[in-house]
């Protein structure tokens, strides 16, 4: 069975040049090992990046995108597959079920509902699978200081870490994520 990881990402490419890179960096190693990207299929920013760099090494990347954010966002013409759905709803909804684990990389506000809705999900028991954020130049920070906050303030039904794990590198996700690496990898 493939393997499939949603990305949430920023549909903007950020200030920094390290968003960029990282989320490149990502996308080849999903290519790498064999497993399938789902993201929201757009073609801006680090989305585009992260399909991309997994299409240029060979891997099959799940694009699933709303009718109703298409005169806003672009859709990447080149996907594997390019899912429509008929609203945001329905894209999470079918982006969580192609998946079998989450990353989360810095973005917009787009990307943070996105990331906490499938830790809200996984805290009332909804699924049990792998979130990981990528803290690139520490975006996430604010997000784990905002955590221990709800935790403190009795908000929380799950530690923070049983609900998501951070991570400062791209090559640190896919084990943070529980993959083994694949046997061509091994090899190098
Ligand atoms: P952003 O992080 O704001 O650049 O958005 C990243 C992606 O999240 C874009 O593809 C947005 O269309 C998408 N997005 C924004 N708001 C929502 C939402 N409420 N539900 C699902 N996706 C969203």
């Amino acid at each position: 069975m493939t393997k499939s990881v949603c990305v949430f990402c920023g549909s903007a490419p950020g200030v920094y040049e390290e968003h960029m890179s990282a989320a490149s960096a990502l996308g080849t190693l999903l290519a790498e090992q064999g497993i399938q990207l789902v993201y929201g299929g757009a073609r801006a920013g680090l989305m585009g990046a992260v399909a991309d760099a997994t299409l240029a090494r060979g891997g099959r990347v799940v694009g699933v995108m709303p009718r109703e954010l298409e005169r806003y966002e672009v859709a990447h013409q080149g996907l594997s597959e390019l899912i429509w759905t008929a609203d945001l709803h329905e894209r999470k909804q079918r982006m969580a079920e192609r998946a079998d684990a989450f990353v989360v990389l810095p973005g917009g506000y787009g990307t943070l509902e996105e990331a906490l809705e499938v830790i809200s999900w996984k805290q009332m028991r909804l699924f049990d699978k792998p979130i990981v954020l990528l803290d690139t130049r520490g975006f996430f920070q604010p997000l784990v200081a905002l955590a221990e906050s709800v935790s403190r303030h009795g908000f929380a039904y799950a530690r923070a870490e049983a609900l998501f794990t951070v991570v400062s590198q791209p090559r640190e996700v896919l084990p943070a994520l529980g993959f083994k690496p694949a046997p061509r990898a091994e090899a190098g």
